[in-house]
């Protein structure tokens, strides 16, 4: 009987494991057609000072296909990273991102910064600090505006020497942001030996970092290991009004999570941005008189 049971135990798992390889090869094959068919999107989503003011805002991808729907960047991202996709949407959300914050500081919401994502794989080829060139000068955007986040993945990478590439970043004048700090490997000799301006603790830490919890002494630690190696520090996933004192208090400069913004459309944010940043608009929409 065991023998038997064992053997339907072994059918079905492949059974499940054949369904998965078939629904990841689907939604690969869609991948592959996303960016042309115009199905991937950047949304934004703000990140603001101690005072509630806008200082910067993250593109996030998104993709809504016709077959499956919203997919979570978290399932379409390392496929992307897999099948080589995530050069050419990296590409776009990288000239999304610098062409509407460009727009945004036309409109007088500056000095406003956008943020990319990165992947280690974007490392390999030593054509990414060009386009990042590139991309700048066509919008017209100032280097100081462009942040890009990069995970401990991107340093770990052995394959690639992504210090003298983040050098080459750096020299440009954009500002490298390391994300989700404080969750997976983080490595305090990271922090020492990459030229990394500002520090993003990672939501899952935030969200347990309740006061009197070991999470918020660690959270504290940070917050002055980061403002003493001259870094921004920024505190992601902020849901509650609690964990915004928390890191307020220990000094955090910067934080983004739902309890301000959610990733907004482009449209959203820049309503958004308007009720939220200090300056007026230069080009204020023509008013409707009588
Ligand atoms: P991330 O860069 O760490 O971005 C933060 C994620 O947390 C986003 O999820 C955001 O929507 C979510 N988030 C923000 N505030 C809160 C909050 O208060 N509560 C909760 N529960 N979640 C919050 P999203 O947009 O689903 O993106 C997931 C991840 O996918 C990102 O994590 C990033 O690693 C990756 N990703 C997204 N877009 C891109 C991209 O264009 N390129 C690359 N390489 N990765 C991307
Ligand atoms: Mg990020
Ligand atoms: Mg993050
Ligand atoms: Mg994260």
């Amino acid at each position: 009987a065991a023998k038997s049971a064992g053997r339907a135990t072994f059918a079905f798992y492949e059974a499940s494991l054949n369904s998965a390889a078939v629904e990841r090869l689907h939604l690969e094959s869609a991948l592959r057609h996303a960016l042309e068919r115009g199905e991937i999107e950047v949304y934004f989503q703000p990140k603001v000072d101690a005072s509630g003011r806008a200082c910067s805002v993250e593109a996030l991808s998104r993709w809504v296909g016709s077959e499956f729907g919203a997919v979570s960047p978290a399932t379409f991202i390392p496929i992307a990273e897999e099948v080589g996709l995530i050069e050419p949407i990296t590409e776009f959300v990288l000239r999304t991102a610098c062409s509407q914050a460009a727009q945004w500081h036309r409109a007088g919401f500056g000095p406003l910064a956008v943020a990319v994502n990165l992947s280690p794989r974007l490392f390999r080829s030593g054509a990414f600090v060009a386009q990042v060139a590139l991309a700048l000068a066509d919008y017209g955007l100032p280097a100081e505006c462009l942040e890009l986040e990069i995970t401990e993945g991107t340093l770990m990478d052995k394959g690639v020497d992504a210090l003298e590439q983040l050098q080459g970043l750096k020299a440009l004048g954009v500002r490298l942001a390391v994300d989700d700090f404080g969750t997976g490997y983080s490595s305090l000799a990271y922090l020492a030996r990459f030229p990394l301006d500002i520090l993003k603790i990672d939501k899952a830490f935030v969200s347990r970092a309740t006061e009197g919890t070991r999470e918020a002494i660690l959270s504290r630690a940070v917050v002055t290991l980061g403002r003493d190696l001259g870094m921004r520090v920024v505190a992601e996933g902020v849901e509650t009004e609690a964990q915004r004192e928390l890191f307020a208090s220990a000094g955090c400069h910067e934080f983004q999570g739902y309890l301000f913004a959610r990733p907004l459309s482009a449209s959203s944010a820049d309503a958004w941005l308007a009720a939220n940043t200090a300056a007026v608009p230069a080009a204020a929409p023509i008013a409707q008189s009588m």
